[in-house]
């Protein structure tokens, strides 16, 4: 399957062609995972195919595979900071997606309180970042 262009420019297009900047934590050869930023909790990442592909039922079934598995491994590196986290899919506008470009949430918990309610969030800083990245074992490359 070919690389589908965005009908319009698609930022997490921008950052998988390395057009626009991220904090990246992994990457194969289907999928980036990379630090929100506008994290919800420290160690927020974003788990996206490489194709653009707006919806979950839009990957096709020989994609399902490589996306859970890089989730997956999202999912472990953010168990190097806790194991409590919340693992998130907007879809469509009503649910709150705003980037229209398939990605999952990993987001880790340290206390209690709901990370999907009105909590306000601040933008990542590039020097946090780069201690995020090194705590979650990234990035890594596969
Ligand atoms: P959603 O509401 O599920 O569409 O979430 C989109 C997420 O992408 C939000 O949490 C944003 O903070 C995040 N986001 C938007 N632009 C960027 C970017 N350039 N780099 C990293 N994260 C981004
Ligand atoms: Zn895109």
């Amino acid at each position: 399957m070919g690389t589908v262009t965005a009908p319009e420019p698609c930022i997490f297009c921008e950052i998988v062609a390395g057009r626009a900047p991220a904090h990246v934590v992994y990457e194969d050869a289907a999928t980036l995972a990379f630090l929100d930023i506008f994290p919800f909790t420290r160690g927020h990442l974003l788990v996206v195919p490489k194709r653009h592909v707006d919806r979950l039922v839009d990957l096709a079934p020989a994609e399902y595979s490589a996306f859970l598995g890089a989730v997956v491994q999202g999912c472990r590196q953010v168990e190097r900071l806790t194991r409590d986290y919340n693992v998130g899919l907007n879809q469509g506008r009503l649910a709150g997606q705003i980037v229209f470009h398939l990605h999952f949430h990993v987001i880790p918990r340290y206390n209690d309180g709901n990370p999907f309610g009105q909590t306000p969030r601040t933008r990542l800083e590039s020097g946090e970042a780069t201690g995020i990245v090194r705590d979650l074992g990234g990035p890594l490359r596969r």
